[in-house]
């Protein structure tokens, strides 16, 4: 997690599950500009742009705007669609969905469900258990790696 970004965010965290409403000032003032494009104006990144898209490292992954656990990396896979792209959310709490109706498309939007942010879109082709596919913009995402994880990389001597 690249915390140097997170000195500015006074929201950030990943324990607290009170709901984050924020004017677009403050969100300004709390988030990166590229986390901002996409969390705050509904961005979408260029597709195979993310690390996190092809990354099987095993931890969690958070809403980069607020800190918000949203998906555990079991629940990731490779759908090669430029996305990082997961089946079933961490939590049902975890994620909003809201129609999205925009680009001539008829898609459901995913949010952050603490501070709303966008996240990405879902759809119906995942695999199973729940055949569904979050499609999800890397930028809003950070990445915490498990405890032992951790440990098992720090004993190989890698930095
Ligand atoms: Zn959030």
């Amino acid at each position: 997690m690249n915390m140097e970004n997170k000195k500015n965010n006074h929201i950030y965290s990943t324990t607290d599950t009170n709901k984050v409403v924020l004017t677009d000032e403050e969100w300004k003032n709390n988030l990166t500009p590229e986390v901002y494009y996409i969390a705050r104006q509904k961005g979408t990144e260029r597709p195979f742009t993310s690390k996190f898209e092809t990354s099987n490292e095993i931890g969690t992954y958070y809403c980069a705007a607020c800190g918000n656990p949203l998906f555990k990396s079991d629940a990731k896979f490779e759908s090669g669609c430029g996305w990082p792209s997961f089946y079933e959310p961490i939590s049902k709490a975890a994620i909003i969905y809201t129609p999205d109706n925009t680009h001539g498309m008829k898609r459901t939007e995913t949010q952050c469900g603490r501070c709303k942010a966008h996240l990405g879109h879902i759809f119906e082709d995942g695999p199973k258990p729940t055949g569904l596919r979050f499609c999800i913009n890397g930028v809003v995402l950070d990445f915490e790696k498990a405890k032992e994880a951790e440990k098992n990389y720090e004993e190989k001597g890698n930095e």
